[in-house]
């Protein structure tokens, strides 16, 4: 191993969705605000060998990287919080792991030996992680193993890092973030499920140099000295992380406590600095604000309920705050179920008590026409509208009905046999759904885009072409460009390799654009997505 490289373990204990992927971004951010260069790993135990077959209802936003890989939302968060670009280097899963390990064995790989879950499936883990370190030349590689301790999915990974350890204590360090609940009948913070869970992890071989305790509020000392008693770490190693109104405070929340300092002084090094001004002024501006922008974004409601719903868009939700605190404004946003105006199209009008309204991602045929009427209430009342992605096929599908008058136009997503098919699928996609093909086989990942000159879009970006990522199947269709430019709507971004329309935008109308890509994925909290800022600002202008 590497003498520059340390590795910091994140696990997780008592339950899931207590923030781990959040706790390890703050962790990553504390260390880089010393100093040092941090990249950070995520762990998804599941046998998919990507995120992007699973369900985003069970499993959250499907983030896309720069170089196409379909991973899990956790990345998103380190991305936003280290404000560096991660590759599928970074990301794996059980799946992906044995892919690998089986390849190799037919390849003859391991030479004849027998191949078996131990050693050979940690050690294809390991050589991940530092593949990925060595890439990002990296000072400290946090790594995230999903899931909670004691599960039968996740056991491999933990033996990975324990080996890892083995081979180097003084550079590889665990950390458990766990949770302490406070019984209502009680009104008291419970560290029983704690000390269970450090036992658990302790019967895998290893031992917490730290326990990160979240909770609904700050841990008291007495239950500080329990945990540290019966879990068997110094009391100054429990980290307190209550909630708190935004995730970007945790960074603040953790250097109170001296996170960083007493993290540092196991590793043996010296802090290079400190700098989290900027980044704690970026995270009080909801509080502090005295102007609000108030957005609605329209899409299918899944059933579940809003935690899994905003889940499921956490990026697009995260790049609209760091645009509205660029513009000084604190942000008020409401989720619209479009198959409301299919009931009742009388409900359109709500639209007007909003300031801008943007149209997500999505898949499918359920409350399309909904969102379908909600565009045209935005186009025709002038209100500020930002579509991404389907939001931007369904701009067009509008405009060809309404202004083109070709009534029937639609994305074959939703009619294969419309006359006039304004969203189509291009031949090599064709194949893929013939031959059921889904598989990371979307239109993935970065692909650059001219910018015409004197376009919303030219304006907001400041640059002639630029790079952006993409997932999805359905494409504008060309056949349609001048017919719709005649009419005023303008393309103003197009992919120069292949011509497909990756941006339009309306002449008369103070903000209504549509972009094919994903820009949510790389906003960032201090450098906000320059679209979703001109949004924002003309929003703020309404
Ligand atoms: N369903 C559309 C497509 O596959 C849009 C995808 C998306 O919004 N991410 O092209």
């Amino acid at each position: 191993m590497s003498m520059n490289h340390r590795y910091i373990f994140v696990v997780g204990g008592v339950m899931s969705g207590v923030g781990k992927g959040v706790t390890t971004a703050s962790i990553g951010k504390i260390l880089q605000s010393r100093g040092f260069t941090v990249t950070a790993i995520k762990i998804d135990p599941y046998v998919n060998v990507d995120a992007g077959t699973m369900n985003p209802v069970e499993h959250g936003e499907v983030f896309v990287t720069n170089d196409g890989d379909e991973t899990d939302q956790d990345m998103g968060n380190y991305e936003r919080f280290l404000n560096t670009e991660l590759t599928s280097m970074n990301y794996m899963t059980t799946g992906r792991v044995y892919q690998t390990v089986i390849e190799r064995e037919r390849n003859l790989g391991y030479k004849g030996r027998c191949v078996q879950v131990v050693p050979h499936i940690p050690e294809e883990v390991i050589a991940r992680i530092k593949k990925a370190t060595e890439h990002a030349k990296a000072d400290f590689t946090v790594v995230e193993i999903g899931g909670t301790v004691g599960e039968y999915e996740n056991i491999l990974f933990l033996e990975a890092g324990r080996m890892m350890h083995l081979a180097d204590p003084k550079n590889v360090m665990f950390i458990l973030v766990s949770y302490l609940p406070i019984p209502k009948h009680l009104g008291e913070m419970k560290t029983k499920p704690t000390q269970h869970a450090t036992r658990t992890l302790n019967s895998a071989g290893i031992h917490p140099d730290f326990i990160v305790c979240r909770g609904e509020q700050y841990m008291d000392k007495p239950r500080r000295e329990k945990l540290s008693v019966f879990c068997n770490v110094k009391p100054g190693d429990v980290i307190s992380a209550p909630d708190v109104s935004s995730i970007y405070h945790i960074p603040a929340v953790f250097e109170k406590q001296g996170f960083s300092d007493e993290m540092l002084k196991k590793f043996g090094l010296k802090p290079k600095g400190s700098d989290l001004r900027k980044w704690n002024k970026m995270a009080s501006v909801q509080e502090k604000a005295e102007k609000s922008v108030k957005i609605a974004v329209v899409g299918k409601y899944f059933a579940t309920g809003d935690y899994t719903l905003s889940d499921s868009y956490i990026s697009v939700i995260e790049a609209l705050k760091h645009a509205s605190w660029a513009n000084n404004a604190s942000i008020e946003l409401e989720w619209i179920n479009s198959e409301d105006f299919e009931k009742e199209s009388k409900k359109l009008a709500q639209l007007s008590t909003y300031d801008g309204v943007l149209v997500p991602g999505g898949f499918g045929t359920r409350g399309i026409e909904g969102v379908i009427s909600a565009v045209r209430y935005c186009r025709e009342k002038k209100i500020p509208y930002f579509g991404i992605c389907y939001g931007m096929q369904l701009a067009t599908v509008e405009f060809a009905r309404t202004v083109l008058g070709l009534t029937s136009a639609h994305t074959v997503e939703v009619d294969e046999a419309t006359e006039d098919p304004i969203i189509h699928v291009n031949p090599s996609q064709m194949k893929n759904i013939r031959e059921n093909r889904y598989g990371g086989t979307m239109r993935l990942g970065a692909y650059d885009c001219d910018l015409k000159a004197g376009t919303i879009a030219r304006k907001a970006y400041g640059a002639p072409s630029i790079s952006e990522r993409h997932r999805h199947r359905y494409e504008f269709n060309n056949a349609y460009t001048s017919a719709i430019e005649e009419k005023g709507m303008i393309v103003s971004g197009v992919n120069p390799q292949s011509g497909l329309v990756e941006i339009v935008e309306l002449k008369d109308h103070p903000f209504f654009v549509g972009v094919q890509f994903h820009p949510e994925f790389q906003s960032r909290p201090l450098h906000p997505h320059p679209l979703f800022k001109a949004f924002i600002k003309s929003a703020l202008q309404k």
